[in-house]
């Protein structure tokens, strides 16, 4: 029997006091020392090297396994998936797992059955009410994998050097570090938390669902835009173990692109694609249910038409 969940209160601390810090600390900063081509440079660059490692990375290698991949590419993973300040690869992929196999009941963290907020950040709030041997149950993959467990171990110091004291010395390079540190570190990280949750608040919320009705996932091109092509998220729940989030040429998915260059040149194989005929059966079966229940809702309205008025 799970332990009502308790508040994290380091949580709850870091994720309202954060986005105000880099808002307050970005403003003044900048509003005193300008823009600099430089801290640009340096937010781009961190905002598309922790967007990778969350998404090809903690997303569909970790937690999904759609691929096999070369160690060098899982340390870059794992370094720059801490500097998106997120907690560990492993407990990231195991909140992930439970959210797949429970999706919109109980035991799924994101539950977007229990309102917008919780689904977005307000899960953050609490602590894993599972008690510590069974946290992890579900990925004794990870726990057997010693890179991971490094990560794990050693996260707190990992994320902080990562994730703001490497902005930090980035910004040395072009003599600001302040600003390299509010624009690569803080304000980037904010973000990235907000693009992340969005997947299960909007994801689950508002789009479309041209795979499946089986759970709430929904399918956004904006969404896929903020987040390296993460926002296809109704094909990803009805494909779960397909490596990419996106089959069509025209839809942004970096994610993608990124995990089928690296096979070019031998550092990621075992591509997991769904077949291109089960995609399309899933498709047509959507279409069809959509049209019978517009029929069904047609023949109910002339039904109701036809009843004498009382
Ligand atoms: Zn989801
Ligand atoms: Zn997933």
């Amino acid at each position: 029997m799970p332990r009502p969940a308790a508040y994290n209160w380091i949580n709850v601390g870091f994720f309202t006091l954060s986005p105000l810090s880099a808002l307050v600390g970005v403003g003044y900063y900048t509003y005193r020392q300008g823009l600099h081509p430089g801290d640009w440079a340096s937010f781009w660059f961190m905002l598309c090297g922790t967007g990778l490692a969350i998404n090809a990375g903690f997303h569909h290698y970790y937690s999904h396994r759609s691929y096999e991949c070369h160690w060098l590419v899982q340390a870059f993973y794992l370094l720059f998936g801490a500097a998106a300040i997120q907690n560990s690869a492993l407990v990231w992929a195991s909140n992930h797992r439970s959210h797949h196999r429970f999706v919109d009941q109980e035991g799924d963290p994101y539950n977007i059955q229990k309102g917008v907020f919780l689904a977005h950040m307000g899960w953050t709030f609490y602590h894993n009410p599972l008690p510590p041997e069974q946290r992890f149950a579900n990925v004794p993959d990870l726990t057997a994998n010693r890179l991971v467990m490094w990560q794990h171990r050693y996260y707190l110091p990992l994320s902080v050097g990562t994730g703001l004291l490497f902005p930090l010395l980035l910004g040395c390079i072009y003599g600001r570090p302040w600003g390299s540190f509010f624009w690569g570190g803080l304000l980037r990280m904010v973000l990235f938390h907000h693009i992340t949750f969005l997947v299960n608040s909007a994801g689950h919320a508002v789009g479309s669902q041209p795979y499946s009705v089986r759970d709430s996932s929904r399918d956004n091109w904006w969404l896929a835009l903020l987040m390296f092509g993460g926002g296809y998220h109704n094909f990803h729940h009805a494909f779960p173990g397909d490596y990419r989030s996106s089959v069509a040429w025209y839809q942004w998915d970096p994610t993608k692109w990124w995990i089928w260059s690296l096979n070019r040149i031998g550092l990621t194989w075992r591509l997991n694609r769904t077949p291109a005929r089960s995609i399309l059966q899933a498709r047509l079966q959507r279409e069809g249910r959509k049209r019978g229940e517009m029929s069904d809702s047609r023949s109910q309205e002339r039904k109701e038409q036809c009843l004498p008025s009382l």
